[in-house]
């Protein structure tokens, strides 16, 4: 039941219809008994700095940031986090008594669900991360911040690879961060620990696997951060018995941590899941 006293959340986008947090929110609320709702809100971008005052004005708890505000918000708000600036885009504001932070938990739930859902070490391991775009530059920064051997960066663009490395190397040591050119991938992936698709290759059914299969052993763990369906990486990967992972306990876990900004509360991930997929 909705009343006066409802803690208001929720996503702001352009198109908001697709969108599975509400699902994966609603649920969490309901299940730890909190007064609170989650929200889809159509934001049309020349009206996203209004939205944003609204935070404000409406008293809302925090909202979720989707396509294409990501970028755009970050002159709005009155801080950001270490991420968010490194990333360059926002996913979760919070709400602080009338001041707007700016976070992002893509690369945090990214690797909330490789360490701890897939139990992988990352100290001293070497990764190999396809794509540069939002979700690839979410994941480099927090790949990072533990402690891994080497970061290599592949990306069709060239001008995005060369981006992405030069503000890594601003957070980090400069020589765990190599970029790629695409006669180099082969050898990177054959040296790698761990596989992270970060481009769309693989979102519709008739894309090939986003690296040459032949590549792929079994030293490899394989992470393809795609989640609406399961892409030609990933059936290799099975084919080969090669350890992997698709986008889900990332989606999930980027929840939770908005959910844990917002609440201050744990957040039950095996719900936010089964909310998003029928399975715990
Ligand atoms: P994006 O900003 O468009 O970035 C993708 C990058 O990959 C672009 O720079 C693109 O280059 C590059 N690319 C395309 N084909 C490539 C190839 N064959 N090899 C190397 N690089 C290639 O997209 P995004 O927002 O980062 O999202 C990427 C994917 O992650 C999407 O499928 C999205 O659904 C998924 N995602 C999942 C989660 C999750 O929680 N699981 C979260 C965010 C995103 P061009 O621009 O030149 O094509």
């Amino acid at each position: 039941m909705i009343t006066g006293k409802t803690k208001i959340c929720g996503i702001f986008g352009y198109p908001i219809e697709h969108s599975l947090s509400p699902l994966m929110h609603n649920a969490a609320f309901k299940d730890l008994g909190l007064d609170y709702v989650y929200v889809p809100v159509k934001v049309a971008p020349e009206d996203l700095p209004a939205a944003i005052r609204a935070i404000r004005v409406l008293n809302l708890v925090g909202v979720n940031i989707t396509i294409p505000h990501k970028e755009k918000v970050l002159p709005l708000l009155d801080d950001l986090s270490l991420e968010a600036k490194t990333i360059g885009a926002v996913n979760t504001i919070v709400n602080c008594g009338g001041r707007l932070i700016g976070d992002n938990t893509d690369g945090k739930g990214f690797i909330k669900s490789l360490a701890e859902e897939n139990k992988i070490k990352l100290a001293g391991k070497k990764v190999v991360l396809l794509g540069a775009g939002g979700a690839g530059r979410s994941i480099g920064v927090s790949l990072l911040k533990n402690n891994i051997q080497v970061l290599s960066l592949y990306d069709v663009a060239e001008n995005k690879r060369r981006s992405l490395a030069s503000d890594l190397r601003s957070i980090s040591t400069a020589k765990k961060v190599k970029t790629l050119d695409r006669d180099e991938l082969p050898a990177a992936i054959k040296e790698a620990d761990i596989l992270i698709n970060a481009t769309p290759i693989g979102m519709k059914p008739t894309d090939p696997a986003v690296v040459d299969p032949a590549l792929l052993s079994r030293k490899l763990f394989i992470y393809d951060i795609v989640y609406n369906c399961e892409t030609a990486l990933l059936k290799t990967a099975r084919s080969k018995k090669i350890k992997c992972a698709n986008g889900l306990g990332m989606l999930v876990n980027q929840g939770a941590i908005s959910f844990e900004l917002w609440t201050g509360k744990k957040a039950p991930v095996a719900i936010m899941r089964k909310a998003l997929t029928g399975k715990r």
